[in-house]
């Protein structure tokens, strides 16, 4: 469907949960994230499925599920093959932190999933112990170099470069593209819940320093079917794969942005951080049918704001208060990036 702003609102991405095995130190603060605010369950799966119906309906065509860490639910397999058998679903795509693919990447390429975004921001296991709170770089690389050998389709590394903690591997991680048929994007980091407590690296910078190490970056165009992702691409000379940047401050793509949210706790978020919300899942456990959630759907989506306003975040966490733009449930692990 189109919102007040004009844009057409295609791509729905569903936390199936805001649990995580990982601690990532920009994602979750110090002493975890309240999971599941409003002390209920997560949506059952059966109740997701009633929500991906409806915005079905509503010409909302391209999933991707995330987390927290998707992978620590049980029987997400079965989840992603009954969506993906739901008529008019397009694509199906999986953002997860890697460390529990063993095992099922053969699955889920046959269940048909159309692109994997496994989460790495370190190649040192001892920088990776210290931000994730696991000592499992190995089991994350073990993932990604099974999933490229298979040639699992569109496989996308996503790294948030942080200011004087990765920077100098910026290079080191763009050179799996190189070695892999893979794309690897580079994620400004957005000051939200415990990202704000990190200083973000922007987008020139991490350009300069690759354009140093592998010279100039080319444009590419990106072929996909998901949706119009925010990404913008570029290919050094002799990468298999693409670089790209997703720069949310300092490249703003809210005039095209076509996706909205599904926390787990049953609330829609038509934008990453802004007003207006709808909690499907009350209306869900109230007995509300698909006429109903449309309805509700549609006029919070309608109702998208135009821009995210994240400059209008101060920064640093305020004593015990969380800096989350005056919201609840602001934290990335239940927002799921
Ligand atoms: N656990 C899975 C993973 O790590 O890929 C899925 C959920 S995680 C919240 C999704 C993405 O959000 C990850 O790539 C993570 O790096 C990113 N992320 C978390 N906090 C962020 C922040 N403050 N700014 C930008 N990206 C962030
Ligand atoms: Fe977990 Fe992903 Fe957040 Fe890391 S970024 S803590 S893996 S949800």
């Amino acid at each position: 469907m189109v919102d007040r702003q004009g844009r057409m609102i295609d791509y729905m991405r569903i936390s199936v949960t805001d649990r995580c095995n990982f601690r990532c130190r920009y994602c979750i603060p110090p002493g975890g994230a309240p999971c599941i605010r409003t002390g209920g369950a997560p949506l059952e799966y059966g109740e997701i499925l009633q929500i991906v119906r409806a915005a079905l309906e509503l010409g909302i065509c391209h999933f991707r599920v995330t987390g927290g860490e998707p992978f620590v639910r049980p029987g997400l397999t079965g989840f992603l093959r009954e969506i993906k058998e739901l008529p008019g679903v397009e694509t199906l795509s999986v953002t997860t932190n890697g460390s529990l693919l063993e095992g099922r990447l053969e699955e889920l390429r046959e269940i048909g999933i159309y692109s994997l975004n496994i989460s790495l921001d370190t190649l040192d296991p001892d920088r990776f112990e210290w931000l994730t709170g696991k000592r499992e770089l190995e089991k994350v690389l073990a993932a990604i170099r099974q999933a490229a050998e298979m040639g699992f389709p569109h496989l996308k590394i996503n790294c948030v470069p942080l200011e004087g903690w990765n920077e100098d591997e910026l290079c080191g991680l763009a050179a799996l593209a190189r070695e892999y048929p893979l794309d690897v994007r580079f994620i400004e980091l957005m000051p939200l819940g415990a990202g704000t407590v990190w200083r973000r690296v922007p987008q020139s910078r991490v350009e300069e320093r690759l354009e140093e190490q592998y010279g100039p970056l080319l444009a590419e165009k990106e072929e996909t079917r998901e949706g119009r992702g925010p990404a913008v691409y570029c290919r050094p000379a002799g990468f298999q794969g693409k670089i790209g940047f997703i720069s949310a401050i300092s490249h703003e793509f809210c005039e095209s942005c076509s996706r909205i949210r599904l926390l787990s706790d049953g609330t829609l978020k038509p934008c990453l951080n802004g007003p207006g919300r709808v909690k499907l899942g009350e209306m869900i456990r109230r007995g509300a049918g698909t006429e109903e959630l449309k309805e509700a759907m549609r006029a919070v989506i309608f109702e998208k704001p135009a821009r995210h306003g994240f400059e209008e975040i101060k920064g640093i966490a305020a004593g015990e208060e969380w800096a989350c733009g005056g919201e609840e449930g602001c934290f990335m692990s239940s927002i799921g990036g």
